[in-house]
């Protein structure tokens, strides 16, 4: 087998990690991993044509190949990966819910104030943003600017109130997001490590 390694610096900062192990048998389920220093062989079957399914960032995810199967298997994979870190992709929220597609968000500041004009971070394939649960609250990533500064935080999504979203909406988000929008792939991903 021919060995290619990912063209991507590595960190200096991360001492290296080169997997030599090599390829034996097909994985039924992959967990989500660093991609750093990496032979590009499709971690479910081996293929050595695979490409990074990146979950977290650029230098996070599954290698993957082009088959139906290792491609559906990888993206169930990720989505249990999120469902137990308790993650929720932002582009996935506001698919399931549109009115969440806010054009100005007011931030709620550490000191009680409210800065208006915010904007949800909803990211790019490559650098998703993520609803993520903090301290027993979901937090939505935001962007503001202050003083001509731009900043950034997780917004606990309670706080939407003040951006025009009903207590009723924001409840029903809640109760969404901790039965868990990737429930189905996380129980499909626990099946696939029973066998
Ligand atoms: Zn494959």
């Amino acid at each position: 087998m021919s060995i290619m390694i990912e063209n991507i610096a590595p960190n200096p900062l991360v001492a290296p990690i080169i997997q030599f192990v090599p390829f034996e048998k097909p994985r039924p389920f992959v967990i989500p991993s660093r991609l750093v220093m990496r032979y590009t062989i499709c971690e479910y079957c081996g293929n050595e044509s695979a490409f990074a399914f990146r979950v977290l960032n650029h230098l996070h995810g599954i290698l993957t190949c082009d088959s139906e199967l290792c491609k559906n298997n990888a993206k169930r994979d990720v989505h249990a990966f999120f469902h137990t870190e308790k993650y929720a992709r932002m582009g996935d929220i506001i698919k399931m819910f549109p009115d969440m597609n806010l054009q100005s968000i007011a931030v709620m500041r550490r000191d009680g104030s409210i800065t208006p004009g915010g904007k949800i971070l909803e990211g790019t394939i490559d650098l998703p943003c993520f609803l993520r649960k903090l301290e027993n609250n979901w937090c939505i990533p935001v962007t503001f600017t202050q003083d001509g500064n731009n900043s950034a935080k997780c917004m606990p999504i309670k706080y939407l109130i003040h951006s025009g979203l009903s207590e009723s909406f924001i409840d029903n988000l809640i109760k969404t997001l901790d039965a868990g929008i990737y429930k189905n792939e996380y129980d499909a991903f626990m099946e696939a490590c029973r066998t």
